[in-house]
């Protein structure tokens, strides 16, 4: 490891006890950044790098609700607001069992680098709460987002902090979410994004993510001169950003064959197509059910039951050109990526945030294939929240058409500055570097314009 890494990474491991998910996401950033401080020692002097790493504010809360028997269970809430250099804190809210505040300082860490890439004013954020809302009822999900914003709605605003949603935030609790701070704050704003239609929503903000790193792929390949035409795919996942990506994948001529929960994958040889998508839709989004029913649904699909004891995820172990990992992150461990590459994948897109663990990383990054970071490949989903925001300025609508040709100029314009910046600081072809080193360099400047603040 470079010293200067080395050394800054002992401080945060000593700061930030117990979160490796953390020290891993500034461990990666790091490593990228060493030729761009080598280059500008106007950034070191200015301890640019550490103060991102140290967020402006952490906010972190009780959540008082009771369920439907009555019982009064505690759970914690959090916001992480990290950098504002270039625009409001922005980033999703996660609704996970798993949340702690080493996950949610890595993911709002990452955001900060992502915002920046998107070319669009947003600073980085993120939050969320350990509340579990799976086999909970609507007025469960309803009271507990009610508790949780009557504590957050201080803390965020239009201008100050504008949160989305994230793992087990969807439709139905950010519109609990908006209501409630309507009612305290008695003002309808475009404070939160992934809004309904009808009330301040954009069109394709749903889409955005899935179709985002779709599209991100897709200017990958071009590079090599190929398209995804008639390429099979590996997706994981069974969420939004699972479901948008199978979606965008099979208009564009691709063949996806597995979709995962956190209880196993199905693997359908003769692809997801579009009909059997809308019944994982309904499957997910209304009944809320498990991805298991796809087997019984759909004969010729096979359904395997997730071995948390396993030193592998078998989803990764099928042929198949491309990999789309959308669940969550580091469930692409360095034997996921050597079955994944003995398999033929030659390009793997993040949908997820940090799905591939570090050691996953170096193996694609060694092998050269086309690699595609998170913090750009998914950059879609915030970019059209960024979008929301401007047409709730606006107070206008743009029609699905007009979001959608944006979505894929942003995301043109994220490759184009990814490759650009990992040609420029001598790492041709490394995606990675290239998306933290591009992300870096705007917020930096920033933050050298605003003095030590
Ligand atoms: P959803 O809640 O809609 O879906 C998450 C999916 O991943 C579900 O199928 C879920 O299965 C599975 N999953 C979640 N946690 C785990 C776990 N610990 N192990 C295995 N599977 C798991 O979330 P999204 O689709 O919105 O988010 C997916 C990923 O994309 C996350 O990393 C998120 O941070 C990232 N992302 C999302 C954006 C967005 O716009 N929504 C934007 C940018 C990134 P189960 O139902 O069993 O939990």
């Amino acid at each position: 490891m470079n010293p200067y890494v080395s050394s800054l990474m002992s401080d945060v491991q000593a700061k930030n006890p117990a979160q490796p998910e953390f020290h891993q996401a500034v461990e990666e950033v790091a490593e990228s950044l060493v030729v761009v401080l080598d280059k500008h020692p106007e950034y070191r002097s200015a301890k640019i790098l550490e103060r991102i790493i140290e967020p402006e504010r952490v906010v972190m809360f009780r959540v008082p609700w009771m369920d439907d028997q009555g019982e009064v269970p505690i759970t914690r809430g959090f916001r992480i607001e990290v950098n504002s250099a270039i625009g409001p804190y922005k980033g999703g809210l996660r609704f996970h069992p798993s949340v702690n505040l080493g996950i949610l300082k890595f993911l709002a860490f990452e955001q900060v680098f992502k915002n920046s890439l998107t070319t669009l004013p947003m600073g980085g954020g993120k939050g969320g709460s350990d509340f579990d809302p799976k086999g909970k009822s609507d007025l469960e999900v309803m009271r507990f987002c009610q508790s949780f914003m009557s504590e957050l709605f201080r803390h965020i605003g239009p201008n100050t902090d504008i949160p989305a949603g994230d793992i087990g935030v969807g439709g139905r609790e950010i519109g609990f979410l908006f209501g409630q701070y309507k009612r305290i704050a008695n003002e309808f704003t475009g404070v939160l994004t992934g809004k309904g239609i009808h009330w301040g929503g954009s069109l394709i903000r749903p889409e955005a993510t899935g179709y985002g790193a779709v599209y991100f792929a897709a200017n990958m390949l071009e590079t090599r001169g190929e398209t995804l035409e008639g390429k099979s795919c590996l997706v994981s996942g069974a969420g939004n950003v699972a479901q948008f990506a199978t979606e965008k994948l099979t208009e564009l001529g691709a063949k996806v064959v597995t979709l995962s929960d956190s209880s196993g994958h199905i693997y359908d040889p003769e692809g997801i197509n579009a009909e059997k998508l809308a019944w994982v839709q309904a499957l997910k989004n209304k009944r809320r059910g498990r991805i298991k029913e796809y087997a019984a649904e759909f004969p010729g699909a096979t359904y395997t039951e997730a071995d948390p004891g396993a030193d592998h995820n078998p989803l990764w172990a099928h042929k198949a050109e491309c990999a789309f990992p959308c669940a969550t992150q580091n469930e692409i461990n360095v034997k996921d990526a050597d079955n994944l590459l003995a398999g033929g994948v030659y390009l793997v897109t993040e949908g997820a945030n940090m799905p591939s663990s570090a050691q996953a990383v170096e193996h694609f990054i060694d092998k050269n294939i086309l690699f595609g970071p998170g913090k750009a490949a998914n950059a879609g989903g915030v970019a059209v929240s960024g979008l929301e925001m401007a047409q709730n300025s606006m107070r206008y609508n743009w029609t699905r058409e007009e979001v959608d040709t944006r979505l894929k100029m942003i995301m043109k314009d994220i490759h184009t500055a990814t490759v650009g910046a990992a040609d420029r600081f001598g790492t041709p072809n490394n995606y990675v570097n290239g998306a933290n080193i591009a992300g870096f360099l705007k917020v930096a400047d920033a933050m050298l314009d605003q003095g030590v603040v």
